[in-house]
């Protein structure tokens, strides 16, 4: 599933190759994503000019003097930007057709993502109301995490990934940040300290930027404008490694299961 940097990462990647074009046609191959796309969005977006591509949480949002979109990538969705000879592939169900004769088109076999239109008023799409912060944006910090976390007492890894709490920490950078702050993962969300959570919030933005950085973690479909293939690889502590020997203490790492995701983490360094 694209988190958080990879979502980030396309935007990167396709906003300066929108902004300022002119939208020719707006064509929808397959409107049986997760929800019908309108069929007005057709007549919405012809001749719109693109202002910019945002992103709320692992929500894009594409802005244009006419209608404003909100793009998810679902499960198994990715974004490509390509000249019009490319040959169409299978699950290509949305195509934005550009003035310079380019195109960008969703790809998304489990059609789990969704583009939908942003409300025209300018207020929040209601699927971006109950958000909580951007975990980059200086408004999240470990003192409003430790805030909102007195007298819960479920597990603190999934307190970090509640999006009402903060968005866009995926499993990856839960298990991660949460190790690189010396916290279980199970541990009882009430029962962290404020500076835990302030060494949690750091940790937390810290290995998004660097995902962020490398092009994202998980990312296989994204295909950047010159062609070559966002794909890298994050160097990962704990995710994924249970079993093997901790990069700190060496110790063998664990695994539990925390809201239905495997956690790994280190007996020693994790307290
Ligand atoms: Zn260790």
């Amino acid at each position: 599933m694209p988190e958080l940097p990879e979502v980030e990462t396309t935007r990167r990647g396709l906003e300066p190759l929108l902004a300022g074009r002119r939208i020719t046609a707006f064509e929808v191959r397959e409107p049986r994503l997760r929800w019908p796309v309108p069929e007005d969005l057709t007549t919405r977006l012809a001749d719109a000019q693109v202002h910019r591509l945002a992103r709320r949480a692992k929500y894009l949002l594409l802005e244009t003097d006419r209608a404003g979109v909100l793009l998810h990538l679902g499960m198994s969705g990715s974004l490509r930007h390509c000249p019009p000879e490319t040959p169409l592939r299978r699950h290509d169900h949305l195509i934005v057709h550009l003035d310079n004769g380019y195109q960008v088109r969703l790809h998304d076999p489990r059609r789990f993502g969704c583009c939908l239109p942003l409300p025209d008023d300018g207020t929040p799409h209601p699927l971006l109301a109950e958000l909580g912060p951007e975990p980059l944006d200086p408004a999240f910090d470990g003192d409003t995490l430790f805030l909102r976390s007195r007298g819960r007492r479920g597990p603190v890894k999934a307190f970090i990934m509640d999006q009402a709490i903060v968005v866009g920490v995926g499993n990856i950078y839960a298990t991660e940040a949460l190790f690189l702050a010396g916290i279980r993962p199970g541990r009882a969300t009430g029962r962290v300290t404020r500076a835990e959570y302030q060494r949690l919030a750091a940790h937390i933005k810290a290995v998004l930027a660097e995902a962020i950085e490398q092009g994202g973690t998980t990312l296989r479909d994204f295909l950047r404008e010159d062609g070559t293939h966002g794909y890298f690889r994050q160097s990962l502590h704990v995710y994924g490694r249970a079993g093997e020997p901790c990069h700190v203490c060496a110790d063998v790492l664990r695994t539990r299961r925390i809201g239905q995701r495997a956690s790994s983490y280190c007996p020693t360094c994790q307290k």
